[in-house]
């Protein structure tokens, strides 16, 4: 007794844009792959956070940023931080 859906065509598969996996390695406790980026478009903001030393950073997105680009202002902010 399975149900039909209506017989649409189900979406053509896209290519994986969605950037949600990708990780860079830490500049804090330099642990490989251990920080997740996560882009908020609603509030603009990305954020990215490590997941073994916690540290974490927010910078403010536009519709182009990309996780690569949180992060190379993460890594800005924490030599700045360090100068
Ligand atoms: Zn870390």
């Amino acid at each position: 007794m399975a149900r039909r859906k209506k017989s649409r065509k189900p979406p053509p598969k896209r290519k994986v844009i969605q950037p949600l996996d990708i990780v860079f390695n830490c500049p804090f406790c330099n642990h490989e792959k251990s920080c997740d980026v996560k882009l908020d478009h609603t509030r603009k903001t990305g954020y990215i956070s490590c997941n073994v030393c916690l540290e974490d950073y927010q910078t403010p997105i536009n519709a182009l940023s990309e996780p690569v680009d949180v992060y190379g202002d993460w890594i800005d902010a924490c030599e700045s931080a360090n100068s």
